[in-house]
């Protein structure tokens, strides 16, 4: 485990503010990752609502490093555990839905999945594809996610934002830099809600969207696996999974991490899986391409916390 930044027993929930939301010291976060795997959080907060988490940052010491993650479906946290405080936004302040005609702001602690009902209800479309992304709003904004030939970029109005002093402040698409599943959104900038754009749409259409998107991933991902999705980004005009498989990639095995037979760009932990065999068996995939084809494949899946 990483060395305590604060000292032995004690030291780091001590020193922090007191606040109306919870803190648990020494949480293992592999139970809060697709994954299934990463070592423990010094302490986990999940701040009450906004004026709880301004009052954590504002008031915290400011050498406690903060780490903010949502659904986990994206995340590699490694055996080591993350240093200082990890962040989630589990409230329920933290997950509503309001609806201002076809566009919707969404809390960024709600699930992607919990949207599908209410969109289905008001009848607006255009945002079927979030609903099969796994993970929440906040991680989905974060990594611009997309898939189906969509990403949020497209349908992003606004942002509401917190950054490490507790200001908030209402940023647009524009304000991102968004790219290819990632953006120049500062580290330290903290979701808290999204306005996105839908447009009028009948319920049985919605509906049927959603239900063929949910088919398809089925048939193609192995969606019920301990996964993060895809492990590399596409290199510019090229598939990664057709680099990978390539490159003989398809059966390589590290510990209990493995290659799905499914798609070659998505890494499994057979159960039995170390977040340090599931790091190894993807560089030496990057290798392997490298080798193969002198491209690099970048990681899209978003590494964390230390070695142990
Ligand atoms: C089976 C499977 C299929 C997938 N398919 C797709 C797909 O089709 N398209 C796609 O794009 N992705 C896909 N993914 C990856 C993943 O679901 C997305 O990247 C998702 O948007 C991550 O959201 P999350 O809430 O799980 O974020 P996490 O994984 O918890 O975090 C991801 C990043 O977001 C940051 N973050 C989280 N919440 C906040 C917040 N409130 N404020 C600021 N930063 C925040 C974290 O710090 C981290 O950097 C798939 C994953 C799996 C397991």
């Amino acid at each position: 485990m990483f060395e305590k930044l604060f000292g032995t027993s004690d030291g780091l929930k001590d020193m922090l503010p007191k606040v109306r939301g919870q803190y648990i010291e020494n949480v293992k976060l592999a139970k809060y990752t697709w994954f299934g795997v990463g070592g423990p959080a010094e302490v986990l907060f999940l701040p009450k609502d906004t004026d709880d988490l301004k009052t954590f940052l504002v008031r915290k010491p400011q050498a406690v490093p903060v780490t903010i993650i949502g659904g986990g479906s994206n995340l590699l946290i490694r055996d080591g555990g993350i240093p200082g405080v990890v962040i989630r936004l589990d409230a329920p302040e933290f997950s509503k839905i309001t609806f201002n005609g076809t566009e919707v702001t969404l809390g960024a602690g709600l699930r992607n999945a919990d949207l599908k009902k209410e969109l289905i209800k008001r009848g607006v479309g255009g945002l079927e594809f979030i609903c099969s992304v796994p993970g929440r709003i906040g991680g989905l904004i974060r990594t611009n996610a997309g898939c189906f030939n969509r990403s949020v970029d497209e349908v992003l109005v606004k942002a509401h934002i917190m950054n490490e002093w507790g200001e908030v402040y209402e940023v647009g698409a524009e304000d991102f830099n968004f790219k290819y599943r990632s953006s120049m959104f500062p580290d330290n900038w903290i979701v808290l809600d999204v306005t996105l754009k839908g447009i009028e749409s009948k319920p049985e259409e919605i509906q049927k969207i959603i239900d063929e998107q949910a088919e398809y991933r089925k048939a193609h991902q192995p969606i019920n696996k301990k996964t993060a999705g895809s492990t590399f980004k596409n290199p510019e005009g090229l598939a990664a999974w057709k680099l990978i498989s390539e490159a003989g990639c398809k059966d390589l095995k590290v510990g209990g991490a493995e290659v799905s037979d499914m798609h070659c760009n998505f890494l499994i932990n057979n159960g039995k899986a170390t977040a340090e065999d599931i790091e190894n068996l993807g560089e030496m995939i990057v290798e392997k391409v490298k080798e193969k084809t002198s491209i690099t494949l970048e990681w899209e899946v978003r590494r964390m916390g230390v070695k142990k």
